[in-house]
């Protein structure tokens, strides 16, 4: 099997051949082959994305292998340019040499690219203060399903097609759609409430999964590295705790609001070098939040945690000192290699309900709504996220020695989609719909922006050669179509 066949996610599908293309013309000249023959296209960048966008029939379109090249930073204006190819964790290195960081950085960051971040409209931990990947592009090449190149920029005249789809979808939806999930990140769909406020064509294109345009090169905004930081850990004893210290990170502009479930305690304790995890071994659940700005501020913020934690009878494990912040952080990444490792025995941590995210008054409702579902299907999850986003990772461990274990994972996503659905939610804070949740648009969005999402394809790619299937279904499509047990990934 090809490598491109398989990626972190549990859907595999082979393609028919790989391209790598060295520069844009080159993926002009492909996709205007590929769009006379009617032959798909699936771009790719590190293959670390979960739901499927990166595998499907046709030609897999490697960016991640010659799309290599980071420019000078412009310190002063806070940007650099980088093509698709190079890993975020490498912008982000470069960024702090000039006393600057990339925000929205994923746990992911030492293996995947800008540009797969881009069209997953990706996000990480600091994405609670700072937003997701799209609040720091400023301008975007790409190339169209045509072949057409573009340059577009924030504010920037839009090229013809997108001004077209705009006109159409502004005298059906106006400026604002109206059913918008009230939702504080989202991955699914197209960015429709972002593109037609202004017209802005970067808003569309992040996002949408390679699905209207291929990404060339990014243009990405820098933000300041904070003078101070401090980490708070805090040992939950119930779930009942936690909408007070969310709200408590709301009001104190928290820069991360990060969750741990039970399970995923107990897994992360296991990793005997995580200090730490100790601390919070036996709780219900843990809250980890960080605090950044001026010394002053941080300082009191701090002591102001401590207090609340003090009233609330938690016991919260706080770190000032870069090194004590790193071993509080740490916790987060304990869990991934060892859940990865429990795949050897059978027990595979399943990415098909990885991603939903719900209106932050939801968050209890979810937690517990999933907590029923996986509790009557008799099965153990790892359980993390983004609190303070209310974009929560579940990770069903099923024991894929089992011969239902395939219908077990239908029947988990089909529940937990109605559960989504039911509390106004979207099926994903920043991994991307994918094939995996494509066939639930609809009841998810609705009919009327679905139809709006199938027009935005429709017109922007209408021979379908774009990653079909992704974000938009086709036909009597099969969401778990490729589910394989071998895989090891790990959210
Ligand atoms: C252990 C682990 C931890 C993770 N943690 C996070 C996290 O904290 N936050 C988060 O948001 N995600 C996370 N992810 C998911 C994933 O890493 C991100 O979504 C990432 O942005 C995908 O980048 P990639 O280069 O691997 O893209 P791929 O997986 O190769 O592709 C993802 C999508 O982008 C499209 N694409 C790729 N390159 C281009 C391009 N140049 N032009 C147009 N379309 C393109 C593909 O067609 C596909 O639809 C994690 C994944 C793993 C395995």
């Amino acid at each position: 099997m090809l490598p491109y066949a398989t990626a972190a996610g549990p859907l595999s599908i082979q393609p028919t051949s790989v391209a790598r293309p060295v520069d844009a013309d080159d993926v002009s000249t492909l996709l205007r082959w590929a769009s006379q023959r009617g032959e798909p296209v699936v771009p790719r960048g590190a293959g670390t994305g979960m739901p499927g966008g990166n595998v499907g029939r046709g030609i897999a379109l490697d960016l991640g292998a010659c799309f290599r090249r980071m420019e000078p930073l412009d310190v002063f204006g806070r940007t650099v340019r980088v093509q698709p190819g190079v890993l975020a964790g490498d912008v982000d290195r470069a960024a702090r040499l000039a006393g600057l960081f990339l925000p929205p950085l994923p746990s992911s960051a030492d293996r995947c690219t800008i540009g797969g971040m881009v069209a997953n409209n990706a996000a990480g931990a600091r994405t609670f203060k700072y937003g997701a990947i799209r609040d720091w592009v400023q301008a975007l090449d790409v190339v169209t399903a045509d072949g057409s190149q573009y340059r577009l920029e924030r504010g920037e005249t839009v090229p013809p097609e997108f001004a077209t789809l705009h006109t159409e979808l502004e005298a059906e939806l106006g400026n604002e759609p109206a059913g918008w999930p009230n939702v504080r990140k989202n991955s699914s769909g197209y960015a429709l409430d972002r593109f037609l406020p202004e017209a802005d064509a970067v808003q569309l294109v992040v996002g949408s999964e390679g699905t209207i345009a291929v990404v060339t090169s990014v243009t990405l905004m820098l933000a300041p590295v904070p003078q101070a930081q401090a980490v708070a850990l805090i040992a939950l004893r119930s779930l009942l705790d936690l909408p007070t210290l969310v709200q408590w990170a709301h009001d104190n502009s928290a820069s991360a609001c990060e969750f741990f479930g039970r399970r995923f305690l107990e897994v992360a304790s296991l990793a005997h070098h995580v200090g730490a995890a100790g601390a919070v071994e036996g709780a219900e659940a843990a809250l980890l939040l960080e605090l950044d700005g001026d010394p002053d501020s941080v300082s009191a913020g701090a002591d102001s945690l401590r207090r609340l934690a003090r009233e609330l009878g938690l016991h919260a494990i706080i770190g000032m000192e870069e090194s004590d912040r790193r071993n509080l952080w740490s916790v987060r990444h304990a869990a991934s290699p060892l859940i990865a490792e429990s795949a050897r025995s059978g027990l595979v941590s399943t990415q098909i309900i990885e991603d939903s995210v719900v209106p932050p008054e939801a968050l209890g409702a979810y937690l517990s709504g999933v907590d029923e579902i996986l509790h009557s299907a008799d099965t153990d999850a790892v359980i993390f996220g983004h609190a303070g986003d209310a974009n929560i990772h579940v990770n069903p461990l099923l024991d894929v020695g089992r011969s239902s274990w395939r219908e077990r994972a239908r029947a988990l996503l089909k529940e937990t989609v109605d559960l989504v659905a039911d509390l106004g939610g979207t099926l994903s804070g920043e991994h991307g719909d994918g094939r995996l949740r494509a066939p639930f648009m609809e009841q998810i969005w609705g009919p009327k922006l679905a139809a709006c999402f199938e027009r935005t394809k429709n017109t922007l790619d209408p021979a379908g050669v774009l990653n079909p299937g992704v974000i938009i279904p086709c036909p009597h499509q099969d969401p778990l179509e490729g589910l394989w047990p071998q895989y090891s990934g790990a959210a």
